[in-house]
């Protein structure tokens, strides 16, 4: 047997056999090596964690999908316990389209009668968790999916609206459980969570999502919440591309909540944040699902996507800069420490 000589430095490029694509250079398989190692002290720092990891019903159906699942997998395999919760609004309206059903939002709460709980339950249990949890097992024996009914890992209290507005079975989170949830991570499994609760008497309730991560997270002891959704994270103002929030901390989260200064889709996920960080949650993360890696850039590489959340000041952070709203991350944030 030969053996293969010494790479000089420079670029080689072989094709693999005649009508075959060049192989890689030897440059090219450094480059994807130093790649690799890059990610090793977030590696280190991670493994033996916990990362709950919300997807969003906006982002799926994009490029970042396929993607999303194969991060997850890759997650579990360095050792980070990681849970995923789930979203599904987009495919809850667009059944209830099918049945001649109108969705109606009352501040961002879909309003929810029997038959209209009943849909939601099917399409979040039955389909877009079980899409999930059967994407995940391409990979092999890993995802398992519950519902926040299952070992009542999420108990509703039914929300009462502040305008006297009948919401139905809109519940807000009351009590979570996470049992079942360290029950799967210990044999390591990956729980997918449908966030569809158990109200009194046994009513299924539809919660929100975000506040359901956020929730979780917390009783976990998780290390890191991630939101992944459609945007490429929290802007200062939604309408200014160049205002992208890079870094910020709880309490910088608290006074935009107080201040109103956010809207739609992204309050439930920063009170998620809150919840999470308040109960001793490290970081939390809100990120561009769409994205194709989202979760291995901002996890594994040396600069950080998306926006950051901290639950403590660490030195010379969260100062304003040039007069911005709020503070943000240099750009490019090569990160000296994982974080
Ligand atoms: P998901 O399915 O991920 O929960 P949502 O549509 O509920 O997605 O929430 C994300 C949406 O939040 C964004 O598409 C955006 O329109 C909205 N949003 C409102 N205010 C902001 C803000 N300040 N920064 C970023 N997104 C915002
Ligand atoms: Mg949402």
């Amino acid at each position: 047997m030969t053996k293969a000589q010494p790479a000089t430095g420079a670029v080689q490029q072989r094709p693999l056999g005649p009508g075959q694509p060049v192989a890689p250079s030897l440059d090219d398989l450094q480059a994807k090596a130093a790649a690799v190692h890059e990610a090793l002290p977030w590696i280190k720092r991670l493994s033996g964690c916990t990362v709950v990891v919300k997807y969003g019903g906006a982002a799926m159906g994009t490029a970042g999908f396929d993607t999303f699942v194969d991060d997850v997998v890759l997650l579990r395999y360095v050792g980070v316990d990681v849970i995923v919760v789930h979203g599904g609004g987009p495919e809850v309206s667009r059944l209830m389209a099918r049945f001649g059903k109108e969705s109606v939002f009352v501040d961002g709460h879909r309003v929810t009668d029997a038959e209209t709980m009943d849909l939601a339950r099917m399409v979040l249990v039955g389909r877009v968790n079980k899409t999930l949890v059967g994407r995940i097992n391409t990979h092999g024996r890993l995802a398992v999916g519950l519902s926040g009914e299952d070992g009542l890992l999420l108990v509703a209290r039914p929300r009462v609206d502040p305008g006297g507005r009948d919401l139905g079975y809109v519940g807000d989170v009351a009590a979570v459980d996470p049992t079942a949830l360290r029950a799967l991570t210990d044999k390591g499994l990956v729980p997918v969570v449908a966030t569809v609760a158990a109200g009194p008497g046994g009513q299924p309730y539809n919660v929100n999502a975000d506040a359901a991560a956020g929730s979780l997270a917390g009783a976990l002891g998780a290390e890191k919440l991630v939101y992944l959704t459609d945007v490429e994270g929290l802007y200062a103002d939604l309408d200014d591309p160049g205002s992208l929030l890079q870094q910020l901390t709880v309490a910088e989260i608290e006074a935009i909540l107080a201040e109103g200064r956010v809207a739609a889709g992204m309050v439930p996920k920063l009170t998620g944040i809150v919840t999470a960080l308040r109960g001793g949650v490290r970081r939390a993360h809100i990120l561009d699902g769409r994205r194709e890696h989202a979760l291995l850039l901002e996890l594994f590489t040396d600069s950080g996507v998306g926006t950051m959340v901290s639950s403590e000041e660490p030195e010379g952070f969260g100062e304003p800069q040039g007069g911005a709203p709020m503070s943000r991350r240099g750009s490019g944030n090569p990160r000296g420490v994982p974080r």
